[in-house]
């Protein structure tokens, strides 16, 4: 991998870091053009109670609106291997090339995205893998609910006690 490529997946690894420490699920993205960052994002579905906003969707997000060409010189770092949510929309906006910082922890759509011609590389960081299953080990519910498994209900305080844990819900008009 060049130094650039592992620059990027260093950004998507910082995301992941800022992530976890807002309580979060410990997954960073970066959207990377041909001169640069596109846009940076975390995985904010706790912090934002926001199913959508995984790591991905909110680097496309913080991106904006961009042309049908600066999707398709643009690359997808991820730190985890990408859900079918995510993986739709690569594909969507023809992204051509998706770096994925570990798969062991989740396998995602990553045959999906070869098929439709997408250029997916695993650079199996141990920096990844560490925060996942660190993260795992702790809150299982918060990851099955993140990758669409059932959850058993009665552990659904882990979500809550979480939010307490980092102080108001962002989403809330928390004033306590
Ligand atoms: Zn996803």
């Amino acid at each position: 991998m060049a130094n650039a490529e592992h620059g990027y997946m260093d950004l998507a690894i910082a995301q992941a870091r800022i992530g976890r420490s807002e309580g979060g699920i410990p997954i960073g993205a970066v959207l990377a053009g041909p001169d640069g960052v596109l846009g940076l994002g975390h995985n904010r579905r706790v912090q934002s109670d926001n199913p959508i906003l995984h790591a991905e969707m909110d680097a496309l997000a913080n991106a904006g609106r961009l042309s049908y060409t600066d999707y398709l010189s643009a690359t997808m770092y991820t730190t985890l291997s990408p859900c079918s949510m995510c993986t739709g929309a690569v594909l969507l906006y023809r992204i051509p090339r998706v770096v994925i910082g570990e798969n062991a922890t989740f396998l995602g759509e990553e045959e999906l995205l070869r098929s439709r011609g997408v250029d997916v590389t695993v650079v199996d960081r141990t920096e990844c893998t560490r925060l996942m299953q660190n993260f795992i080990a702790q809150y299982p519910t918060l990851w099955a609910e993140d990758i669409g498994e059932e959850t058993d209900s009665s552990k659904r305080t882990g979500a809550a006690s979480l939010i307490r844990a980092s102080g108001c819900h962002p989403a809330s008009n928390c004033h306590g």
